[in-house]
């Protein structure tokens, strides 16, 4: 799950982790009461939506005056953002966020993130801040620093005093780089992130730390433990079917492709992905109905898939294992009659009760394709929807 930089900025300072005074709006009079509140001189003007890149695209400004901030979060507010991390179609601004202008003497790069290698948490730092990190990654790696924190030890004082050494801190701001990491990490640990960006966090005029940005994720599978922070969910930031889909407690994610996949099971949810691709076509999503498909399950599944104008045929693929097939049989074609699905729709069943899942298909009288293995389903529907 992703929160607004304004809200990471609220977690970190739970941890007195130093960020800038500031206050989120949700109109341009919150956004000029915002302003008049922290005082000025200057104010940095910014857009918050789940995405990166917002400076390069206009929304963030640095102004001097009350007009000014009124005139930045009028024509920010409400305009769609484009940066290389919203993809072509933006983002609509739906909220600002207000803070004090700091004086900046140098910009650098922070991050702390879940290492797959190593199944540790990573630090990774780099003198080149403020700017793309993923550009300096390609073209200057040498410049990007990882530092592997064992869990036993946690963080230790020499940790941030590396991480401070590879930035280029001397002198008080050594000791400030030691605070902050140990601040970071236990706020990475308690919180349950996945990810957490710092970029830029600054070295100020007057010889301060801060973090002037700040990006987190959180492990969903914690967020049990977090009502805290699922509270700081945005649902204007999300897919409206990954919505719908979470509702129903299915695990969805939306893809490019033009088979729509309604399958059980993480892993065979893959296979079938990569079985659709062997055969020539593209999946549309990733969706996996777990173990207890009910009707109404297989109902809001079919429902999400055909949001999808992408969509030219439907695989479904279901292992009955303690879900029989003909329960799911029962629910496919209750779906297919509540919404008239009108793509080619090829049902692969395996598993307890299968044959009376068949047979049940087959007496519906619809235009169900049956499928006997993986790569016969996969062939059926490629072909179907290529119009073979
Ligand atoms: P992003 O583009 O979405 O990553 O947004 P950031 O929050 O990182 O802001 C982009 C850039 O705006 C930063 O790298 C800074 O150069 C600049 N910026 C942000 N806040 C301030 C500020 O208080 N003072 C000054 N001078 N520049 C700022
Ligand atoms: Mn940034």
């Amino acid at each position: 799950m992703n929160i607004h930089e304004y809200q990471a900025k609220d977690v970190l300072k739970g941890f007195g982790v130093p960020v800038g005074n500031g206050l989120p709006a949700l109109s341009v009079d919150e956004a000029v009461k915002a302003a008049e509140t922290l005082g000025g001189p200057v104010w940095v003007v910014k857009a918050q939506i789940h995405a990166g890149g917002r400076g390069k695209a206009g929304g963030v400004k640095v102004v001097k005056s009350i007009d000014d901030v009124r005139t930045e979060a009028t024509r920010i507010l409400g305009s769609t953002l484009v940066t290389h991390q919203t993809g072509p179609e933006g983002k609509e601004v739906h909220r600002l966020y207000i803070e004090e202008g700091s004086a900046i003497a140098r910009e650098l790069y922070l991050s702390a993130l879940v290492d797959r290698d190593t199944s540790r948490v990573a630090f990774i730092c780099s003198t080149e801040g403020g700017m793309d990190i993923e550009d300096v990654a390609a073209k200057t790696p040498e410049k990007i620093q990882t530092l592997i924190i064992d869990p036993v030890t946690g963080v230790m004082p020499h940790h941030g005093r590396r991480i401070a050494k590879a930035l280029g801190l001397e002198g008080a701001l050594v000791k400030q780089c030691v605070a902050m990491i140990t601040k970071l990490y236990a706020a990475f640990t308690e919180k349950d992130m996945s990810m957490l960006e710092i970029n830029p966090l600054v070295v100020t005029a007057d010889d301060q730390l801060l973090c002037l940005d700040a990006k987190v994720n959180f492990d969903s599978n914690a967020l049990y433990r977090h009502k805290d922070i699922v509270e700081l969910r945005d649902f204007t930031e999300e897919d409206p079917m990954e919505i719908e889909a979470s509702n129903y407690d299915l695990s969805y994610v939306k893809l490019d492709g033009e088979i729509g996949c309604m399958v059980n099971g993480a892993g065979l949810a893959m296979a079938t992905m990569d079985i659709i691709k062997l055969y020539g076509s593209e999946p549309a999503n990733f969706l996996d109905v777990g173990g207890g498909a009910t009707t109404e399950k297989v109902t809001a599944a079919f429902k999400i898939i055909l949001n999808d104008p992408n969509v030219k045929g439907i695989l479904v693929n279901i292992f009955g294992g303690i879900m029989r097939c003909d329960i799911i049989a029962e629910g496919v074609i209750a779906a297919v009659k509540e919404l008239g699905v009108t793509v080619p729709l090829v049902v692969r069943l395996e598993g307890t009760n299968v044959a009376e899942g068949k047979k049940i298909m087959a007496d519906s009288g619809l235009a169900i394709i049956p499928a006997d293995d993986l790569g016969d389903a996969a062939k059926k529907v490629v072909a179907a929807v290529k119009g073979a």
